[in-house]
């Protein structure tokens, strides 16, 4: 029973530029090398860390800090992605990552598409998605009645187009679709998500 509870403990990191805690997968990761700091997208890069909040304002605030912590990183921070750049470094990967997952969403199974099929299963009551993604090309009336359809408490998402949502999943064009419960859901929702609080910026 403590194990479990240590485990959470270790996965909690706490954002160099606004002092809150939140869980290392839905933060964005800086590494030290070469004298740089760098980005590190899929956390894959060894060495120490720091995190920050993935929203505009905290990467902003991470970028003009005097000093971060000296076992991190010594003497005034360089940066491997100039500030100027960061914002749209992290759109890049963020869209990069939602490509991506939508074509694990496919391959496991766990995606239905098309807003008749979504509509029916709604009206069943069967298999109540956990995220419905909608593309940004979407005719409106569309959107107002999948808003009306989906149940409240589902993330609605708007994303791509219908074409690149198309293409990231292997199949033709499609607006609509439904994802079932996962954590490859939970990252599409993640991804979504950052890409809304960078593209205020842009
Ligand atoms: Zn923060």
């Amino acid at each position: 029973m403590g194990k479990k509870a240590a485990t959470k403990e270790n996965n909690v990191r706490t954002c160099a530029a606004c002092g809150v805690k939140g869980d290392k997968g839905s933060l964005l990761r800086f590494v030290a090398a070469g004298g740089l700091i760098v980005p590190d997208w899929r956390g894959a890069l060894g060495g120490r860390a720091v995190y920050a909040c993935p929203t505009s304002a905290c990467v902003s605030r991470f970028y003009t800090l005097k000093r971060l912590p000296e076992k991190f990183f010594k003497g005034t921070p360089a940066f491997a992605v100039p500030q100027g750049e960061i914002h749209g470094w992290i759109r890049m990967q963020a869209e990069a990552s939602i490509t991506h997952f939508l074509g694990l969403a496919r391959k496991s199974g766990i995606m239905r598409t098309g807003q008749n099929t979504l509509a029916e299963s709604l009206e069943r009551g069967t298999a109540t998605p956990a995220a419905v993604l909608l593309a940004a090309d979407l005719a409106e009336r569309t959107v107002r009645g999948m808003i009306a359809a989906v149940p409240a408490g589902v993330p609605l998402l708007r994303w791509g187009t219908k074409e690149s949502i198309g293409a990231a999943t292997g199949m033709r064009p499609v607006g609509v679709i439904a994802l079932a419960a996962s954590p490859i859901t939970n990252r599409i929702v993640h991804y979504c998500a950052i890409i809304n609080h960078f593209c205020q910026e842009l």
